[in-house]
């Protein structure tokens, strides 16, 4: 291995998401602030991978092109390969988003690369690099070695502190996409529908997850789950029964078949804790756990628990967090 990481970054509201900045934490733990190498590509990318040498990155290679509008990630890829052998690099990492998870499967084939998604651990060691990763939603956890060659690794959202600003001189290399094969830009994201979701932070993104469960008992009863993320400035999520009941979108459902979280903070409200549940939640790194039954299987996984009525405590928790907050 040649001990250069690519970092690939990710946008959010116009500038390098939390995501990146954790990678970035990452890569440069274990390439030092003279082997990491930023590469970000889209429309106006110009500007946002600047900030890149905000955390401390002195080289970035940018693709910035409006043909990147809507094209999808076969393109980004073969970018990436590009980027990832004009300087040498042997390992390229990116956030474990929808987007980097895909990327690395691809880098896996169009890179030859090892590949390893969800790593909450990294070291690297010569030429072998150790990726720690749950496996069996959390109930195991993995050790991957991958000696030689390139990898390509998804970090877990949350798993790692992001890089705090270090500003260094940067410089940004433009990447053109003249070499992409044409047949790649055929597949087009034609639109995106933005799924409902509650006011405040996205789930995925959210570093406190506030969810409700059928202990609610009804969608009126909703917003008492509602306030107590709001004054957690958390995200509101929910359990397959409050989907189904249809007291919220399905696109609010934490678990197996809806989204899976890992927040530094998990509140779970009137939830039991079916195991299609606890795989989308049980890596968050603190939960707190709200229910009359002392026997629920929520208790088991929970940092915190509280045996009561949520209709008595939740209210009572808000009011006291608004208070402590200034709210
Ligand atoms: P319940 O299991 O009914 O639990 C409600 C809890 O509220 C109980 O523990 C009760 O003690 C507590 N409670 C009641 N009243 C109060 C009160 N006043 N105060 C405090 N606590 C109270 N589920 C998911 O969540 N996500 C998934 O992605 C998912 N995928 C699935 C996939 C498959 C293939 C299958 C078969 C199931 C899936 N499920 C999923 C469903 C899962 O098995 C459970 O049925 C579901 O999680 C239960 O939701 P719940 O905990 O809200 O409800």
């Amino acid at each position: 291995m040649t001990g250069i990481t690519l970092v690939v970054g990710e946008l959010h509201d116009g500038n390098l998401s939390d995501a990146t900045r954790e990678v970035v934490g990452v890569a440069l733990q274990l390439s030092g602030k003279e082997g990491v190498v930023g590469f970000l590509a889209g429309t106006s990318a110009r500007s946002p991978a600047a900030g890149f040498g905000r955390l401390g990155v002195a080289r970035s290679i940018v693709v910035d092109d409006v043909r990147l509008d809507g094209a999808v990630s076969a393109v980004v890829a073969h970018l990436v390969v590009q980027a990832a052998d004009s300087v040498g690099a042997d390992l390229v990492l990116v956030g474990g988003t929808t987007f980097g998870r895909d990327l690395v499967a691809r880098l896996g084939v169009r890179w030859n690369a090892a590949v390893a998604t969800e790593a909450t651990a990294l070291t690297r060691t010569g030429t072998t690099l150790e990726v720690r990763r749950p496996i069996f939603g959390g109930r195991a956890t993995e050790t991957r070695r991958m000696e030689g060659g390139h990898a390509a690794v998804a970090l877990r959202p949350h798993a790692f502190p992001p890089a705090s600003e270090s500003p260094v001189p940067a410089t940004l290399t433009p990447l053109s996409i003249a070499g992409v094969p044409e047949a790649f830009w055929a597949p087009k994201r034609l639109s995106v529908e933005v799924a409902p979701r509650g006011a405040g932070p996205t789930l995925g993104d959210a570093s406190i997850v506030v969810s409700g469960g059928r202990g609610v008992r009804s969608a009126e009863n909703f917003p008492l789950v509602e306030e107590l993320a709001a004054s957690l400035g958390a995200a509101v999520g929910a359990s397959r029964a409050v989907t189904d009941a249809g007291w919220r979108p399905a696109s609010y459902q934490v678990g197996q078949t809806g989204k899976a979280v890992s927040p530094q903070l998990y509140v779970a409200v009137g939830i039991s804790g079916a195991i299609q549940h606890l795989v989308g939640m049980v890596s968050s790194r603190v939960i707190v756990a709200i229910n009359s039954d002392a026997s629920a299987p929520i208790f088991k996984v929970a940092d915190y628990g509280i045996v009561g009525d949520l209709f008595q405590i939740v209210p009572a928790l808000t009011n006291e967090i608004k208070r402590a907050r200034g709210l």
